[in-house]
């Protein structure tokens, strides 16, 4: 039986895809690409070099020159990929609250998709991939073979960022959390350039009474369908 070459994952910050479609990909030895991560990626490097509040053609020319790479190789510090920034690992200060809430306003920057744009579809080139992000099935690969939107509860979603900051030992406030959520999922839905969208052949799925491993489950159903 064939699998899909190709697998696109979409949906809002906390749909649980990134740790489910890490596992799914392990399984299957796909490569996993969080587009996420890159996003996040060009936010570190305008933070570091104070052009968050820049005009869009100085973010689009910081994509162009930082280098960022996405790479499966894991340490024992629970990472789902290593993210190089110009060669420094990144992988966990991209995560940081401030990274968190930068990142929506330059993700909506029409000329920095299109840089990383080109990264993903290169990426997606030899197929046996599994990329996860929020416009992979509408707009970076649009004829991936199987599209699912992970969707869940914003409460559900907020709880989840709750726990894993707890069990992360930081410090997790649960109403301002919720509210940081909110106004992403804000941002990335209604902004004009790839909004945050369910493509008409995707396969919608509910994972706010799920847990991880229904959620695989469910995933893999799809995957040999
Ligand atoms: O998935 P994650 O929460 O790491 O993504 C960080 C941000 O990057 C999102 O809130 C969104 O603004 C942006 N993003 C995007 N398109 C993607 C992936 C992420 O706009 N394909």
């Amino acid at each position: 039986m064939a699998l899909p070459r190709t697998i696109a994952i979409d949906g809002p910050a906390s749909s649980g895809k990134s740790s489910v479609s890490f596992a799914v990909a392990q399984d299957l030895h796909y490569l996993f690409v969080d587009t996420g991560a890159f996003y996040r990626g060009v936010t570190l490097a305008a933070i570091r070099a104070e052009l968050t509040n820049a005009h869009e053609a100085a973010l689009v020319a910081l994509a162009e020159h930082c280098t960022l790479d996405i790479t499966p190789d894991l340490d024992t510090d629970g990472r789902q990929y290593t993210l190089l920034l110009d060669s420094e690992d990144v992988t966990w200060e991209i995560r940081q609250p401030s990274v968190e809430s930068h990142v929506s306003r330059i993700a909506a920057v029409g000329g920095v998709r299109e840089v990383l744009n080109r990264k993903y579809r290169t990426l997606a080139e030899h197929g046996c991939v599994i990329m996860v992000g929020r416009d992979i099935g509408t707009v970076v690969l649009p004829n991936a073979d199987l599209k699912i939107y992970l969707d869940a509860s914003v409460e559900a979603r907020a709880t989840r960022r709750s726990l894993q900051r707890v069990a992360a030992g930081e410090q997790a406030d649960y109403d301002e959390i919720l509210a940081a959520m909110r106004q992403r999922d804000a941002l990335d839905s209604q902004r004009a350039v790839a909004p945050l969208t369910q493509a008409a052949d995707a396969h919608y799925l509910d994972t706010s009474h799920l847990d991880v491993d229904g959620v695989i489950k469910a995933i893999k159903q799809l995957i040999v369908a």
